[in-house]
């Protein structure tokens, strides 16, 4: 199969707030970036993490949540047109003979650019995995920890495991277009905001949806189609639900992957950097936000944002030598302002 190879100036791995700035700052200087996350939308902790809760110390933002903040960084970039490729992460990469750096992911996109941006705060979020008997043989087949197409879903008959957010957002988005739902949550409390808990209690009351407080204890099928899926309830009956597809939502932990096998300096999972650049020690490989250390460092989202402006500027020094810089005020400068649109 052939693949599409994408050439650009610089692939930032991670859209985290940090990642997502750093795509403004490198488009003040004219260069054109292209984004790769594990996640399914942009902004990293902020928006899997805490999306409602308020942030109070953005400078000049009294007050901003963090589905706020991600929201107006992503209009903030949106000028200089960033490419994202989101729910993969990147895994393999190497050094090209004209000195490039070549990027693969684990979808199998191949990405090429002089810059390596890592802005991979704490690392991929990977999703925590349930401990049923013969997972592995369904996986992929018939079991999916993150919805990447809803149509998919369309008349099939769906059991979601989970009690947060993400299980009963996922009940309430895909109960109009499945043939039946049924969410099995071990226990009778949720961990979700209130309006999706009363919605999904309004859908249980009208027989929309099926609730079973318990557990799978087993998983039935052939060649990797799930059929039912075995259920043990709280009273300890055994329920065998029909099961086209099965969503386990059970929250995400956090590793830095593939990222600690690429032969950077690391220090505590953390890739130690030159603050006058944010350069690694591998030439051509930066590294902003979370991810990064040295001896001063804040983990903060501000300290994130002035470690991509140096960054931006020491890698277009780097990676393009013969190129003039326009650098300047944005209040004053014609070329930035045409860069910006305004
Ligand atoms: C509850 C909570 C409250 C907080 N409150 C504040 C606050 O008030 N003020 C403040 O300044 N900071 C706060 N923080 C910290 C702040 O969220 C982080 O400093 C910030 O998110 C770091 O941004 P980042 O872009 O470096 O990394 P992240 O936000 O962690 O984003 C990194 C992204 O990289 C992706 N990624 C990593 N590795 C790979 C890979 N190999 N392939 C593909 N994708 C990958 C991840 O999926 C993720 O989306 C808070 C954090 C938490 C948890």
């Amino acid at each position: 199969m052939d693949v599409e190879k994408v050439e650009t100036d610089m692939i930032i791995i991670g859209a985290g707030p940090v990642g997502l700035f750093a795509v403004f700052e490198a488009g003040l200087l004219g260069l054109k970036c292209h984004l790769v996350d594990n996640l399914d939308r942009p902004g990293g902790q902020c928006t899997e993490l805490y999306p409602e809760k308020p942030i109070y110390d953005i400078p000049s933002r009294p007050k901003v949540t963090g589905q706020e903040l991600v929201d107006d960084l992503l209009k903030q970039s949106s000028p200089f047109k960033p490419v994202f490729h989101f729910c993969q992460q990147a895994e393999a990469l190497k050094q090209l003979p004209n000195n490039n750096w070549q990027l693969v992911t684990s979808r199998g996109e191949v990405l090429e650019a002089p810059i390596i941006v890592l802005a991979a705060g704490a690392g991929s979020f990977v999703p925590k995995k349930p401990n049923y008997p013969d997972l592995e043989v369904f996986e992929d087949k018939s079991i999916d920890y993150a919805v990447h197409k809803m149509n998919k879903y369309e008349g099939k008959e769906l059991v979601i495991v989970g009690g947060g957010d993400s299980a009963l957002d996922w009940v309430l988005s895909l109960q109009p277009m499945a043939k039946k739902i049924t969410l099995i949550h071990r226990r009778e409390g949720f961990r979700a905001t209130t309006d999706s808990e009363s919605k999904f209690k309004e859908l249980v009351a009208l027989g929309k949806v099926d609730f079973i407080i318990g557990n799978i204890t087993k998983l039935n099928g052939e060649d990797g189609q799930l059929g039912s899926v075995e259920v043990e309830s709280a009273e300890g009956e055994i329920h065998q639900v029909v099961c086209d597809y099965l969503l386990p939502f059970l929250g995400l932990k956090v590793s830095l992957g593939p990222i600690a096998e690429w032969g950077l300096n690391l220090d505590r999972k953390h890739i130690t950097v030159d603050t006058e650049t944010f350069a690694t020690d591998v030439e051509g490989i930066y590294a902003i936000g979370d991810v990064c250390t040295y001896p001063s460092k804040i983990k903060l989202i501000l300290t994130g944002f002035y470690e991509a402006a140096v960054m931006c500027h020491a890698s277009f020094k780097y990676a393009f030598p013969d190129r003039k810089m326009t650098t300047g005020y944005t209040t004053t400068n014609t070329a930035i302002q045409e860069r910006l649109g305004v």
